[in-house]
């Protein structure tokens, strides 16, 4: 057992898809010519009046259902006060007393992101989801600072939760999972890079039992991988500076991704310092009956949910259901093509049904996850793409029905699947014109063996010997000839003979 307790806690903010600001009319995009999307609200010119973009509520309000969060009957803004240069108004329009999405939690579980075993399950309770502006952007180059204000007043959605993490692995885990959540529900690109899902953590230890410790800050965390190193990082170095008998200064740190370390930055503020007081030029929101039917039924199947419905409804183990959950887009193509697979038959039993359903989705999954996924990567496709891709849903299918009734093999499928894209044929078309179609008739293999048998005659004499001997110490060799007869056999049919069947041939024809 490790010798000190650790509590992690979380901020992440999200920039909100919506097509404007939180409280004016400007156009909310990355990557445009700066300052042109401004006015004189996000610039904070006096005596001009902000209004809440009530999508901007919308979607706090989603992403605060998913997490199990309650929306109150009535939630208001506060200004927070602090001077810096990317805030023209000197304060930042967020909430305080009465967030959007309050008391939540999110069920951990997966698989760590370093390593090779599972996290054990765990809640993490959410404390808030509160909605604000974002600040402009500062870009330092030599001696000058630029601001570019078209982030100022863009939607931002910030969520809280209580430090129920131990490990950067759990506090990694978590933002990859609100990462898809927020994916899954189309508010958020969650692309950090480019800043639109920002995480700050705070990480504290203590003796076990003794409760929280002393509380640090850690900033400037734009990866996922980030927030792990970051983390674990830190919990060291608390770790050793309290068996020297030292005391944790509560402070911010920065993390230094050059020299994987964090380093002190401010000593933190508290909330007093911010003079948080209500908004007054925002009226408080009370959520009515329609805004709250607006919010449900916004709100889709979530990647865990979907995930577990993928183990049961198809028999997939938990590893390929997580990859195949992991983007929307990549599940919505596997259950398409499943179900292009899987209509269930007639003459078959409920039973036969779902077998057949099964491995056509086993089929489907194995392909997506290798293959597909490969094929993708080497033609620069993403996944959201995947809607304009040549192999679509139902030619998928069309081949896993083909490979499934074995009227063709594993590697002609893959031969056919690269045939369907490079000429946007069907893959019917294809396995016709190149008379790929699996060989299955008894007759037929015959006609082959026994011109292999012809051809093998040394081969043949000495296995026929074998057999008539029954040495069993001679069983090895005598195995090792009948396959190599069997590969002559499927090799002079151009691969489309049925293993099974020519092997049954061989055999009886000796
Ligand atoms: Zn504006």
């Amino acid at each position: 057992m490790a010798k000190y307790q650790s509590f992690i806690g979380l901020e992440v903010h999200i920039h909100l898809l919506t097509k404007t600001k939180v409280f004016c009319r400007c156009r909310s995009a990355f990557g445009d010519e700066p300052n042109t999307n401004v006015c004189p609200v996000c610039l904070g010119y006096p005596g001009v009046l902000p209004t809440l973009n009530i999508e901007s509520m919308r979607m706090g309000c989603m992403v605060a259902r998913s997490l199990h969060c309650t929306i109150p009957e009535r939630t208001w803004f506060e200004r927070k006060q602090y001077f810096y240069p990317d805030m023209t108004k000197n304060y930042q329009i967020s909430q305080f007393a009465s967030p959007l999405g309050q008391n939540g939690y999110m069920e951990l579980e997966g698989r760590s992101p370093s390593g090779e075993s599972r996290l054990p399950k765990k809640k993490v309770r959410i404390k808030e989801c509160h909605l604000e502006e974002d600040a402009g952007k500062m870009i330092h180059t030599g001696t000058v600072s630029l601001l570019d204000y078209n982030r100022a007043g863009v939607s931002l959605l910030e969520i809280v939760t209580e430090p129920d993490m131990e490990t950067g692995e759990e506090a990694e885990l978590f933002i990859q999972e609100l990462r898809r959540i927020v994916r899954y529900l189309g508010v958020c690109d969650g692309n950090m890079e480019e800043g639109s899902l920002r995480a700050d953590a705070n990480v504290s230890i203590n003796l076990p039992g003794k409760g929280l410790g002393r509380k640090v800050e850690i900033k400037n965390l734009n990866s996922s991988r980030f927030v792990r190193l970051g983390l674990n990082y830190e919990i060291r170095r608390q770790g050793v500076a309290l068996d020297e008998g030292k005391t944790i200064v509560q402070e911010t740190r920065l993390w230094n991704e050059n020299r994987d370390e964090t380093m002190p930055m401010r000593q933190k503020e508290n909330a007093q310092d911010y003079r948080y007081f209500p908004e007054p030029d925002l009226p408080v929101f009370c959520p009515d009956e329609a805004f709250r039917t607006s919010v449900d039924i916004a709100l889709v199947e979530l990647p865990r949910a979907r995930m577990r419905r993928l183990m049961e409804e198809y028999g997939l183990q938990q590893e390929q259901a997580e990859l195949i959950c992991d983007e929307k887009e990549g599940a919505d193509y596997f259950e398409a093509a499943v179900s292009a697979a899987g209509a269930d038959k007639q003459e078959l039993s409920k039973k036969e049904n779902t077998e057949a359903k099964h491995s056509a989705a086993l089929q489907i999954a194995n392909w997506f996850l290798s293959d597909i996924k490969h094929i993708l990567g080497r033609e620069g496709l993403a996944l959201k793409d995947i809607t304009s891709f040549r192999l679509n849903p139902r030619r998928l299918a069309a081949l896993a029905v083909m490979a499934g009734a074995g009227r063709i093999t594993g590697k002609l499928a893959k031969q056919t699947m690269e045939l369907v894209i490079a000429e946007d044929r069907e893959p019917e078309e294809i396995v016709k014109a190149n008379n790929w179609e699996q060989l299955t008739d008894p007759a037929q293999i015959a006609e082959t063996v026994k011109a292999v048998f012809a051809a093998e005659e040394k081969t043949v004499t000495e296995l026929r010997a074998l057999k008539a001997e029954g040495d069993e110490t001679k069983e090895k060799r005598r195995r090792t000839l009948a396959a190599y007869l069997v590969g002559k056999v499927i090799a002079a049919t151009g691969g489309r003979a049925d293993p099974k069947i020519a092997g049954q041939q061989v055999d009886s024809l000796l």
